[in-house]
């Protein structure tokens, strides 16, 4: 078998080990090994690309809030990345308290009147909602142009090695040796687990502790809004977060059903029944008329117990987990990545510190 030395094995190449990989890039000569024939075949490719500041735990709002000046002045080798929209999030009466205090709590989320967002939205049906809020300042991502601009940062100084799924995983005379389904061999002093769903797989193969990680699919699909130019609406969705659509184009709305059902790593498919869920309660909200289902996909949003993430060293000599990115994996990823490199180099992360405790792996290991 043949033996490749590295300064970093990262394994998985989705938008978790994207960034790892290229935020160590600048000082190690990196091996990111990905299972599949693409990379970003898994959760990183489904995504609805949304960057939301009032979005999961405080640690997730942190690393969001510190991924902004990424997404809105990428750096040299990046492409824009970042086209405004805002979100409205509709309080039908049962809600209405709900929204009342996330108008509270929130940064920058305003009362909107339900009138406005009928001119905004035309299909809004009237009587849904008792009120509703705006967040202005929030954007698509182009998840695709983020995830290739940190993939050729990485092939830079170290490689992408695609069709290699890590499947022995030992430490030995200081060493981390990942033997793959490419025949190949990897060493390097540092291995930084970013397997997704398959994180606490990666754990169990490499003989440490596992976490508790839950993957979780959501389900989403592309309607027609018939005689409707959508591409200027907002994101729009309902205060519990039982649905929510999003354009992607002139003629097309991404819907989703918001649903969180457990389930095993795996190439995840969208189910008939949350297809029908996702389409009935947006229709109580929109006057769309659905004909035909143009695509419809699932992915698996893997969360930590807390549901913070967890980025940082494991009990391990060397082993780093870049894991538990739920449903903010695209969001974060800038500042998730600079994070991991200034723990694995042991430099200070700025504003970021005050979140170590809240995403240290180790809360969470288990010996199970
Ligand atoms: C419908 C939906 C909507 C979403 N919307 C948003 C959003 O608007 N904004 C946002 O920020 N996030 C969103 N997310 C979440 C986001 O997509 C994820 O948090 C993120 O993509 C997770 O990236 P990852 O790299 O951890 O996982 P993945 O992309 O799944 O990558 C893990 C990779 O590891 C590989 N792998 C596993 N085991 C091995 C092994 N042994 N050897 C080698 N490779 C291995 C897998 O093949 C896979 O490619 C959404 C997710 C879904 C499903």
């Amino acid at each position: 078998m043949e033996l490749h030395n590295f300064d970093a094995i990262v394994i998985g190449a989705g938008m978790a080990g994207a960034t790892a990989a290229a935020h160590l890039a600048p000082t190690r000569r990196v091996a990111l090994l990905e299972a599949e024939e693409t990379a970003g075949y898994h959760t990183t490719g489904r995504s609805a690309a949304i960057w939301i500041l009032n979005y999961g735990p405080p640690d997730v709002r942190a690393l969001s809030g510190a991924s902004r000046s990424f997404f809105e002045t990428p750096p040299d080798g990046f492409p824009p990345l970042a086209h405004r929209r805002a979100v409205v999030t509709l309080a039908p009466p049962s809600q209405a308290a709900h929204l009342a205090s996330m108008i509270a709590e929130g940064a920058g989320i305003e009362p909107f009147p339900l009138a406005e967002i009928a001119v905004q939205v035309p299909v809004l049906r009237p009587g849904y909602a008792a009120a509703a809020a705006i967040e202005r300042d929030a954007f698509d991502i182009d998840v695709a142009a983020l995830h290739q601009g940190f993939l050729r940062t990485v092939q830079r100084n170290g490689v992408l090695a695609l069709r290699h799924r890590a499947s022995l995983i030992r430490r030995t005379d200081g060493l981390w040796h990942a033997e793959t389904s490419g025949g190949a061999s990897f060493a390097a002093p540092i291995l930084v687990n970013a397997a997704g769903a398959w994180g606490d797989e990666v754990a169990r193969i490499a003989e440490i502790p596992t976490i508790g990680l839950q993957p979780k699919r959501r389900t989403a699909l592309i309607v027609d809004p018939g005689a409707h130019d959508c591409s200027a609406w907002p994101l729009v969705g309902d205060c519990d977060h039982t649905w929510y659509v999003r354009p992607e184009a002139r003629r097309k709305l991404m819907v989703s059903p918001a649903d969180e059902t457990d389930s095993d790593p795996c190439d995840a498919q969208p189910e008939e029944i949350d297809i029908a869920i996702a389409i009935d309660r947006m229709q109580q909200a929109l006057d769309i008329p659905v004909t035909r289902v143009e695509h419809a996909w699932a992915g698996l949003r893997t969360f930590t117990p807390d549901r913070s993430l967890a980025i940082g060293a494991g009990s391990a000599p060397g082993f780093f987990w870049m894991c538990g990115q739920g449903g903010y994996g695209i969001q974060t990823a800038p500042a998730a990545g600079a994070l991991l490199a200034c723990l694995i180099d042991g430099r200070d992360p700025g504003p970021l510190a005050a979140i170590i405790p809240a995403v240290d792996p180790r809360r969470l290991e288990r010996t199970t």
